[in-house]
């Protein structure tokens, strides 16, 4: 395979629809929720029936702004709904209401962190709109039927688009995963690319290196996951370069990715330009935000990653790595936060959030939020290994005790009889019978031979069955060698 970036460049813009957290629909009361039977959450608004009259859904509109203030956006206090118009069975209308000349927000800015690094990377946000989905064509219900469900038509979504300002496909997989990290904390959008909730589409186009103008781009759709993304970026840039490097000219059409190939090929579209004859939608009027509505949800937007990683630079003296991993979702922070302030040691607390507690999340999949053993549990088990009580391997299976019983790590500990031993009066006890039991490897190191220690503490070890702590039998045994 040829590497073509030593000659070509990429050059990456994207689209991302991202569903909005709303109870209801966009103009209608209909239920807005993921997996009902196909066509429940459906009314005359929604199917699009003669008469009936669309509204704006105010949380629609609340989520919306959030997440353009996030975005760093600028608000325009004025904007319009628009009819998008163009046919396909799942969309009732004939048209879909988006904005189009007059969006929610432009203009904002994305700090894209690639993991590990300290420095982000601005990317520019050219806008983010409002505009209702489509319904869903289901191809696998029925043989040789194509069925329709208008359960998501009309659910709320923002369209945020970059400039194409990313140069590789790690820089769109950064831009991606800092988005919906962003989202998640603003707390506007679930961003589960399994249910649909964030879908992106990428336009990707190739130049020679210090050439300033775009090349042709296409588009790649139909991808599932950020790291298909990546792929499939790299993989349509790699398509782009060959052609041009032959001589051929890359025309604008979209692209499909195909995971199960790892390549892409042209969609079977008849048509690629299309004109939506966009217009003013003559039901809906002007959406216009008192400025003072707009500063209140700025006010109210709880801390962003930067914001939080900033903070715990400041506070816990975490590394770049460890604040990746504390901070990845706001409930992880939250818990890793109490941690950290229950037990006083944050680097002890990352340790275990990134290890034990990372390891119990992956292997049960259960939530953060859902997850047994509560911030000041496992505070309290990391003050019993600091103090001595438990050592590390008591620790972990202690733990392991308390993610299924719920119980406390001092309960735990005792009814697994694991709490380390660290009063001197039993420790002394148990060295008495060591000497008893190893009469000639005692002597000798009375009498100065020093690598005789470990035999001494490896015997009160057995004996105390490696409750005692190893360090207080060390610095016991010690005042008996001359
Ligand atoms: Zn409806």
């Amino acid at each position: 395979m040829t590497d073509w970036s030593e000659k070509y460049e990429m050059v990456v813009g994207l689209e991302v629809h991202v569903q909005l957290k709303t109870r209801s629909k966009a103009f209608c009361g209909c239920s807005a929720d993921f997996g009902a039977p196909p066509n429940v959450n459906t009314c005359p608004v929604c199917l699009a029936l003669p008469g009936a009259l669309p509204a704006i859904n105010a949380e629609a509109v609340r989520l919306a702004v959030r997440a353009a203030i996030a975005l760093e956006c600028t608000i325009n206090l004025t904007s319009v709904f628009a009819r998008k118009n163009y046919f396909y069975p799942d969309l009732p209308k004939g048209y879909q209401i988006s904005q189009f000349d007059q969006p929610l927000a432009v203009k904002g800015t994305l700090h894209a962190r690639i993991p590990g690094e300290t420095a982000t990377r601005a990317i520019a946000i050219t806008r983010l709109h409002m505009e209702e989905d489509a319904g869903k064509s289901v191809h696998d219900r029925y043989p040789r039927m194509t069925a329709i469900d208008l359960n998501r038509a009309g659910v709320p979504l923002v369209e945020i688009v970059s400039e194409p300002d990313m140069r590789s496909a790690a820089e769109a997989g950064a831009y991606l995963r800092t988005l919906k990290q962003i989202l998640e904390y603003a707390d506007v959008s679930d961003v589960s690319m399994e249910e649909g909730s964030l879908r992106v589409d990428a336009n990707v186009s190739a130049r020679l290196h210090g050439v300033t103008e775009l090349g042709t781009k296409t588009e790649v759709k139909n991808v599932n996951s950020f790291s298909a993304v990546e792929r499939s970026l790299q993989s349509e840039f790699d398509r782009q370069c060959a052609m041009l490097d032959r001589g051929e000219t890359v025309r604008q059409e979209t692209m499909l990715w195909d995971a199960a190939h790892g390549t892409v090929r042209p969609a079977r579209s008849k048509e690629e330009s299309h004109d939506y004859r966009y217009f003013p939608d003559p039901d809906l009027p002007p959406l216009i935000l008192d400025p003072d509505y707009v500063k209140r949800l700025r006010h109210s937007l709880p801390e962003l990653p930067q914001q939080l990683r900033e903070r715990f630079v400041t506070h816990f003296s975490l590394g770049d790595a460890e604040l990746d991993a504390v901070t990845a979702e706001p409930r992880l922070a939250e818990y890793f936060e109490g941690v950290a302030r229950a037990h006083g040691d944050a680097k002890h607390a990352a340790k275990w959030v990134m290890g034990e507690l990372a390891a119990a999340l992956n292997e049960t999949g259960v939530k953060i939020g859902n997850f047994p053993v509560r911030a000041p549990q496992l505070a309290e088990l990391l003050d019993m290994i600091r103090d001595g009580k438990l050592s590390h391997t008591a620790a972990k299976a202690v733990f392991a005790t308390m993610r299924v019983s719920g119980k406390s790590a001092p309960v735990v500990a005792a009814e697994m009889s694991v709490t380390q031993v660290g009063d001197d009066s039993q420790i002394e006890q148990w060295i008495a019978e060591v000497f008893v039991e190893l009469p000639d490897e005692t002597a000798r190191f009375r009498a100065g031979e020093k690598k005789l220690t470990g035999v001494l503490v490896g015997a009160v070890m057995k004996k105390s069955k490696g409750r005692a702590d190893p360090k207080k039998v060390n610095a016991l045994l010690g005042k008996y060698s001359s």
